[in-house]
């Protein structure tokens, strides 16, 4: 919903700055020399203040938090755009940057608010004469807002005093979210890559762990189903843009990661020291959004930094990103292009199929590295140095390269081939409806039909002890058997012959790592020793296909029998 667009040029000249225009606003963190961040109401008003210059750009909200606040956006290019079709007809690239989905993660927040305002101001040429920007500065608005103290909200950060909590209202982490769209924030953000499908989705955050020489760190979407932006990112584009940080900005870059001594999650490491990335599920946003055939870039600025540096890392991190994107237009839209149209050739030929990464595991052969490690000494006394830091230590600013193995990728550790479809039980439309907010495609047979497929065994059902995210995940194991497969009326079809046929293969395979099993959808019908509901559909060409129809999104309802 766009609450208003103004998308005139001032003047074809001068940029708001001459005449009678006012002055471009300042984000509370330059207005205070960094001791503060900005509030929600900062937000509002420095987007109201850009609205007032009459430059090419449109605001709005993408929906509202669990608090009902407005999550604002900023859409900015030259022209101007205000919907995604006058997006398509510029041609260019559309890069979505996501700030504050960790509500004391801040620098992001604060940095976007000013890069976009020095693009749009700018009288010279830039990127936003190539691609359009979709700027969301404080997504996790209600996080934000639960200010308190560093120490507390932000232990290991090196301020500001005052920050917002992790989670959202409703206690959820916003980047665990992304299969399960529990939350409405997820769900609105899942709502703007239906509509606006940009070419490059950038998430803002800031580190929690290591000591280490870099001023921000960075990742490619992880997961090995993430053939074609996780790839182009990786070899492409992060290569590009550390070595832009290091030649423009003096700033060293390296990918994300923390040293396996402060990092238990890699206990199967013999190395004396490594560095270690995070996971390549598809619940943190940008390896999700790399299941969408699309390029995504985690930004993590160094949270032992004080403010002022991360707002200037992240600001010139993402300023490059936006001119490369500028530069690669031509090769971005097109690798977007064969991303969507791969799937649409699945099931016509064989040798079309491609396997679809449902599982991963850490590279097991790592690369040798230098990594930067900053010095960390005892001073000898219990007082506090400096914010984030323990009592009784204190930043050298000795930073020294170690060679070390570097675990940077997952590789795949269960390959599934795509059926042609999956059928989906008439009962089962919580699953329909989270595949529909995902932006997927789901038909429904209107008679009984039966046709050549595969249905899966359930061998076991392995639930973790622990609840994560109110959930306790769920893994199962069996096996796939060949039979005639028979529907009752009102199944639910999902092709995998659509642009996201990737997504629906890893969100429907009951083995995949982080699918709708994981996150409980089927629990009501899952029985050691049964069939799983879902079942792979291998011939769509006679029965089944011609009494197929669209179904909306209001008429999920089976018809009464199957209730
Ligand atoms: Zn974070």
């Amino acid at each position: 919903m766009l609450l208003t667009t103004t998308l005139a040029l001032s003047c074809a000249t001068g940029g708001p700055q001459g005449g009678d225009a006012p002055a471009p606003p300042r984000t509370r963190a330059e207005a205070t020399s960094y001791r503060e961040t900005s509030r929600y109401s900062d937000v509002s008003s420095f987007i109201d203040s850009l609205g007032a210059l009459k430059l090419p750009l449109a605001v709005g909200s993408i929906g509202k938090t669990a608090e009902g606040r407005d999550i604002p956006y900023v859409i900015a290019s030259r022209p101007g755009v205000a919907n995604p079709a006058a997006a398509k007809s510029l041609g260019r690239p559309i890069v979505y940057v996501q700030g504050n989905i960790h509500g004391g993660e801040i620098e992001g927040k604060d940095a976007l608010l000013a890069l976009v305002r020095d693009l749009v101001v700018s009288p010279r040429p830039n990127a936003l004469d190539s691609i359009v920007l979709i700027a969301v500065p404080i997504y996790n608005a209600d996080g934000n807002e639960r200010f308190g103290p560093q120490a507390r909200n932000r232990t290991d950060q090196n301020g500001p005093e005052l920050v917002g909590m992790r989670a959202n209202a409703q206690n959820l982490d916003l980047n665990r979210d992304y299969v399960k769209a529990e939350a409405p924030e997820t769900r609105a953000s899942l709502a703007m890559f239906n509509a606006w499908d940009p070419d490059v989705f950038v998430d803002l955050h800031t580190t929690n762990g290591s000591y280490h020489g870099y001023a921000l760190t960075y990742s490619p979407s992880l997961a090995p189903a993430a053939v074609f932006g996780g790839l182009y990112a990786r070899d492409s584009m992060l290569p590009r843009l550390r070595e832009r940080m290091r030649t423009r900005h003096r700033l060293e870059v390296f990918d994300y990661g923390n040293f396996l001594s402060d990092e238990r999650a890699v206990p199967e490491s013999t190395a004396a020291e490594g560095w270690a990335t995070y996971d390549a599920r598809p619940r943190f946003g940008t390896n999700y959004y790399g299941l969408r055939g699309r390029i995504a870039i985690l930004s993590e600025a160094y949270s032992h930094d004080p403010l002022i540096r991360r707002v200037a890392a992240t600001y010139a991190f993402v300023s490059e990103i936006l001119s490369l994107v500028a530069e690669q237009a031509a090769s971005i839209r097109s690798l977007s292009a064969r991303a969507s149209s791969q799937p649409l050739a699945w099931g016509r030929s064989a040798d079309s199929l491609q396997l679809v990464a449902v599982r991963s595991e850490l590279v097991a052969t790592p690369q040798m590295l230098d990594v930067l490690k900053e010095t960390v000494e005892r001073t000898g006394d219990s007082a506090l140095h400096e914010p984030g830091m323990k009592r009784g230590y204190r930043r050298t600013g000795r930073f020294s390269p170690v060679r070390m193995p570097v675990f940077g990728s997952f590789t795949s550790s269960l390959d599934r081939s795509p059926p042609p479809a999956y059928v989906i039980p008439p009962r089962d439309t919580a699953a329909v409806r989270l595949l529909r907010l995902h932006g997927i495609r789901v038909d429904r047979s209107d008679s009984a039909w039966s046709a050549r497929g595969e249905a899966f065994t359930v061998d076991s059902i392995v639930r973790s002890t622990r609840a994560f995210q109110g959930h306790r995940e769920t893994r199962l194991q069996g096996k796939w058997e060949r039979a005639l497969q028979t529907f009752p009326a009102g199944s639910f079809i999902v092709s995998t012959g659509q642009p996201l046929g990737t997504l629906v293969v890893y969100l429907l395979e009951p083995e995949s790592e982080d699918g709708l099993v994981t996150w409980n959808v089927f629990d009501a019908t899952l029985k050691k020793g049964e069939k799983f509901p879902v079942r792979k559909v291998l011939d769509m060409s006679r029965r089944g296909r011609g009494r197929m129809r669209r179904s909306s999104i209001t008429s999920l309802s089976p018809p009464a029998r199957n209730q």
